[in-house]
């Protein structure tokens, strides 16, 4: 499978914890009001969840497919933005 879809696979399960931890949230302000202890375990989730995105490195320039420069997107790049190579080519993965 090809870095570009292995991180689109990411992507989506990241927008699955973002909804789990929006639903943690709001089920727990529903049942006993207001909880920073929810924010503090919805944030915890989502650092977790979130922590193989910094694998998904451009293999010839080790660039990270999140980042746009200097800013993170919560979707891949198809094209690496700083050497241009193709990320969803298969070939390209095993270096
Ligand atoms: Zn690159």
């Amino acid at each position: 499978m090809s870095l570009y879809a292995r991180a689109a696979r990411h992507a989506w399960r990241m927008l699955g914890a973002v909804a789990l931890g929006v639903l943690l949230i709001v089920t727990v302000d529903r049942l006993y009001g207001h909880s920073t202890l929810a924010f503090a375990a919805a944030i915890l989730l989502l650092l977790i969840v979130n922590a193989p995105m910094l694998r998904f490195n451009c293999p010839r320039c080790a660039k990270n497919a999140f980042f746009r420069g200097m800013f993170v997107v919560p979707w891949p790049n198809r094209i690496c933005t700083r050497c241009g190579l193709d990320l969803s080519d298969t070939a390209s993965h095993n270096r």
